[in-house]
C-alpha cells in the first residue's frame, strides 16, 4: 500500500492487486488489534532492533523514517499516540484506522485496487519484467512491477510464501525461511507443569552449541511465559529470531534472579534457611519464588523436600544456586509459521539494490517489506520496515 501511494504520488498511474477480499488482513491482526505500527526512537536507533541485514536498511530508513510514516498517517485522518518503550498506535487502539489512513491515501492518489486478484507469475523478457499473469490466466503489461507479497507467517492472513517460488524459478536466491518471533517448544516437560506462569525481570540467554563447546548468541532481560507446550512472552519470541540454521544447536539458560551474583544468591538462600531453619526444604523457598515454581525447583535441585533446611549441605546449596542464576532449558523446536510474527530469512539482500529496492536479476521489478531477508524485534520497527522499503520502491519507479 505504500508502495502504490509512493509510486501514485510521482505521477505514474499504479493498479494495487491483493489476493485477499480486503485489504490490510495482517495489519488488522498486529498489536492484539491495536497496530503497533513504528517505534518513535531515534532512527538511528533501529539497526540495534534489526535481527539480520540491518545495513541493507540504512538507504530505506533515513529515506522514509518513523517520523515521516507518522507524519503520513497523521495527514491521512489517523491520530496516533506513543507508548512505553516509545511504541506508537492509533490512538483509537484500532488497526482498522491504520488501514482506512492506507485506503484514504491510496483514493487520494487514484489507485486502482484490484481485490481476490492472485498473481501467480511475472512476464519477464530479456530480464526486463514487462507485466504480471493473474490467476484467471489473464495477462497485464506494466512498465514496472513492485513485490510486497510478504512473508510466510500466519498464511490465513494472504502472506503464505507463494512468490518466493515464483522468484526462485526467475533467478533469485531465497535464503532458509524460518519462523521468527516465535515461541518454543522445550525438551523438558516441567516448563509444561508451570503452565500460566509469567516471570517478570528475569534474563534469558541463548547458546549455540559448538565443537569446543558453547557459544553465547545474545542475552536479554525481560518477560516470559509457561506455555502448555514450552515457553512463550517477549523475550523467548525476541531471542527466536536469533536461531538459525537447526535449532537442535541451541539451548537456554534462565537466571531468575539477575540482580544477584551467585554469591549473593547463596547468602540470600542461606538468610531464608536461617528464617526458616525449622521448615523441611519444600517449605521455605516462598520468599524467593512464586508458589507455582517452588515444588519445580525442589525437584530440580535434587533435595528432597521433606529434609530440614538446616541439613543441607554447602554442596546441594551450590547446585540449588545454579537451579536459580544458570537453569538449562533445552529447545525441542520452534513454533511453526502459523505462530510465528514474522519470517526470518527471504529474497537475498545482495540481489537488490538497497538504494531504490529494485531486483539486481530483473531490471524494472522491486521487491519490498517482509519478502526481504531482513527482520527486527517487536515494538514496531517490522512495519516500519515494510514502509519505508514500499516507499523506497515506490519512489524509484522510473
Ligand atoms: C500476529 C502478528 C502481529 C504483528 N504485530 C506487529 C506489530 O504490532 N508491529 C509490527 O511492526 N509488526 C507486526 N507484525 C509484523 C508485520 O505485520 C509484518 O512484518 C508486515 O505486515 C509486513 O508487511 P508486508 O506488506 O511486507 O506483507 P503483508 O502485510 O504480509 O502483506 C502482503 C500482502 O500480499 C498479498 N499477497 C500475497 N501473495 C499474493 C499474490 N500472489 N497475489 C496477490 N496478492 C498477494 C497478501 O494477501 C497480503 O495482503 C505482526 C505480525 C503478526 C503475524
Amino acid at each position: 500500500m505504500m508502495a502504490a501511494v509512493a509510486a501514485a504520488e510521482k505521477g505514474h498511474q499504479v493498479d494495487l492487486y491483493d489476493s485477499n477480499e480486503k485489504l490490510g488482513k495482517k495489519l488488522y491482526i498486529t498489536g492484539k488489534g491495536r497496530c503497533n505500527l513504528t517505534n518513535a526512537v531515534d532512527i538511528g536507533d533501529y539497526f540495534d532492533s534489526i535481527v539480520h541485514n540491518h545495513s541493507f536498511m540504512y538507504s530505506a530508513l533515513y529515506s522514509y523514517t518513523n517520523a515521516d510514516f507518522m507524519a503520513f498517517l497523521e495527514k491521512h485522518g489517523v491520530p496516533l499516540k506513543t507508548e512505553r518503550g516509545d511504541r506508537v498506535f492509533p490512538a483509537s487502539d484500532k488497526s482498522s484506522d491504520v488501514i482506512s489512513g492506507f485506503k484514504a491515501a491510496l483514493k487520494h492518489n487514484c489507485c486502482r485496487v484490484y481485490l481476490n486478484t492472485r498473481i501467480i507469475d511475472l512476464l519477464i523478457t530479456n530480464n526486463i519484467v514487462n507485466g504480471i499473469v493473474l490467476e484467471n490466466g489473464d495477462m497485464q503489461s506494466y512498465d514496472a512491477v513492485i513485490l510486497a507479497t510478504g512473508g510466510k507467517s500466519y498464511p490465513s492472513t494472504g502472506s503464505d510464501g507463494n512468490f518466493f517460488q515464483i522468484l526462485e524459478k526467475n533467478g533469485h536466491q531465497i535464503t532458509p525461511l524460518s519462523p521468527g518471533l516465535v515461541p518454543i517448544n522445550t525438551k523438558e516437560d516441567w516448563p509444561r507443569d508451570l503452565q500460566g506462569l509469567a516471570l517478570k525481570n528475569v534474563v534469558l540467554t541463548l547458546y549455540k552449541k559448538t565443537p569446543k563447546g558453547q557459544k553465547k548468541v545474545k542475552s536479554m532481560l525481560g518477560e516470559m511465559l509457561f506455555t502448555h507446550f514450552g515457553i512463550s512472552g517477549p523475550l523467548v519470541l525476541s531471542l527466536s529470531s536469533y536461531m538459525v540454521g537447526n535449532t537442535k544447536d541451541y539451548c537456554l539458560e534462565l537466571d531468575l534472579k539477575p540482580a544477584l551474583s551467585s554469591d549473593q544468591m547463596d547468602a540470600r538462600i542461606q538468610r531464608d534457611f536461617l528464617k526458616y531453619q525449622n521448615k523441611d526444604f519444600g517449605n521455605a523457598l516462598g520468599d524467593l519464588l512464586p508458589s507455582k515454581m517452588i515444588p519445580v525447583m525442589v525437584d530440580l535441585s535434587g533435595i528432597n523436600p521433606a529434609v530440614k533446611v538446616n541439613q543441607i549441605t554447602k554442596e546441594q546449596r551450590k547446585k540449588l544456586v545454579a537451579c536459580f542464576k544458570q537453569l538449562r532449558i533445552g529447545i525441542a523446536g520452534l513454533r511453526d509459521f502459523n505462530e510465528a510474527i514474522i519470517t526470518v530469512g527471504g529474497v537475498n539482500v545482495k540481489e537488490v539494490d538497497p538504494g531504490t529496492m529494485e531486483s539486481k536479476k530483473i531490471k524494472n521489478l522491486y521487491i519490498a517489506g517482509e519478502m526481504l531477508d531482513v527482520d527486527a524485534l517487536t515494538g514496531g520497527y517490522n512495519i516500519q520496515i515494510a514502509v519505508s522499503t514500499g516507499w523506497l520502491a515506490g519512489n524509484a519507479v522510473k
